[in-house]
């Protein structure tokens, strides 16, 4: 029933509506590694599936269980699971899944994290990984079409906010055989659902919007129930379990995802706006300017633009960037994103800290660049802030 009730209801209620007369009306925090049984043949049951009940800590518990409800009522999911982090989410996705002679097909601007497994890794288990220029749909079609195991997405990127047709390429990869995943982190479920655009699964930093408050690590995969079975059952051997204290802290977080991203959709649009109309920047990247090249796409695909831009100062150097971010005030300079507190940084120690700055060059992200996420602060002041620190450089 709650699947039929607005995102913000459903970001407080879901995965919560069971609650038994004097029962405590938060999800408690269950800190047991184990569940005990009296009943062996009960216990035989529960541990095989038959039964309900928790047996191990690996495994399941009941905060954890919650917060995958909630995340999987958003998603409109058939199944969620959880992991860890972000990227044990991700590298469970894939290693559950992908064998020794697949191919993936995916694009360059993945997560630093993501293309680190797929270049680093994956090649090492005779995993061969195409990573398309990101806009370039005609090539990332043409790759599909060359036949893969995977496709694997992510929409907006990181750190220049390019936008992927998640649909389109879904479709030509459905078509192929392929295996869709998208990273759905930066747009969350309140801006983009990819399982309804196609994908078969979808996977979550929760570390950054969900949790939204910078205190917790974790992951989340939902989709096809078939798949998340095989993934749910590749992180509890690997042992990569997400811990209640963090699931409980990402399961609250969600209670204001809805009244965050409504105000970090509206301030980085107009800031966005604000940055384009500065002579100290060369280039505002954010796909809600209709002067951004993924504009149209973000239109169709999502129902905001979402709280991440980034912005290339007039001077396109590592110095000027560092001259600038330790003027703003209202910014941590920190290397995460999606909290209630404004961030910011350059590529060069964020998402592209592996590279060099040629491969950063090449990869199309200037050294002058900065990633702002904006946070629930009124944009006046965040706007007035930018202002002072781009007067002060
Ligand atoms: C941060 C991030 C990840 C990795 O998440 P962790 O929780 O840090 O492991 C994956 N994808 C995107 C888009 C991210 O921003």
């Amino acid at each position: 029933m709650i699947n039929h009730k607005g995102i913000s209801t459903r970001c407080v209620w879901a995965g919560e509506e069971d609650r038994v007369a004097g029962a405590p009306t938060q999800v408690p925090v269950v800190h047991s590694v184990a569940f005990g049984y009296r009943d062996v043949e009960h216990w035989r049951d529960a541990a095989l599936g038959r039964a309900c009940g928790h047996i191990y800590g690996r495994n399941t518990n009941p905060t954890v269980s919650a917060l995958e409800e909630k995340v999987r009522l958003l998603e409109n999911a058939e199944a969620a699971t959880s992991a860890a982090t972000g990227m044990a989410a991700i590298s469970s996705v894939l290693f559950a899944l992908l064998s020794p002679g697949d191919r993936v097909v995916s694009v360059k601007d993945t997560y630093g994290g993501t293309n680190v497994v797929f270049r680093e890794f994956l090649s090492r288990f005779g995993i061969h990984s195409t990573l398309c220029d990101t806009t370039d749909h005609e090539s990332i079609e043409a790759e599909i079409a060359k036949g893969c195991k995977a496709l694997y997405l992510e929409s907006p990127t990181n750190p220049t906010i390019k936008v992927v047709d998640i649909g389109r390429l879904a479709a030509a990869g459905r078509s192929s055989g392929a295996l869709v995943v998208v990273d759905n982190t930066f747009a969350t479920p309140v801006n983009q659902n990819p399982l309804e655009l196609g994908a078969h699964l979808v996977v979550h930093s929760a570390t950054k919007y969900l949790s939204g408050h910078a205190d917790a690590l974790g992951g989340l995969i939902c989709g096809d129930k078939e798949l998340v079975e095989q993934v749910y059952h590749y992180r509890e051997i690997n042992g990569t379990a997400l811990d209640p204290m963090s699931a409980y802290l990402i399961l609250r977080g969600i209670k204001t995802l809805s009244l965050r991203i409504e105000r970090q959709n509206d301030s980085a649009l107009k800031i966005a706006q604000f940055l384009e109309g500065r002579p100290e920047i060369g280039r505002v990247f954010y796909p809600g300017l209709a002067s951004d090249p993924g504009h149209a796409i973000a239109k169709r695909q999502m129902r905001g633009f979402g709280g991440m831009l980034s912005f290339k100062l007039q001077e396109d150097s590592l110095e000027a960037v560092s001259r600038f971010l330790p003027a703003l005030k209202l910014a941590h300079m920190a290397a995460n994103l999606g909290s209630v507190e404004t961030i910011a940084g350059p590529p060069a120690t964020t998402s592209h800290v592996e590279c060099t700055a040629e491969e950063r060059a090449a990869m199309g992200v200037p050294e002058g660049l900065v990633r702002y996420s904006v946070g629930v602060e009124d944009a006046q002041d965040l706007m007035d802030d930018l202002a002072q620190a781009l007067e002060a450089g």
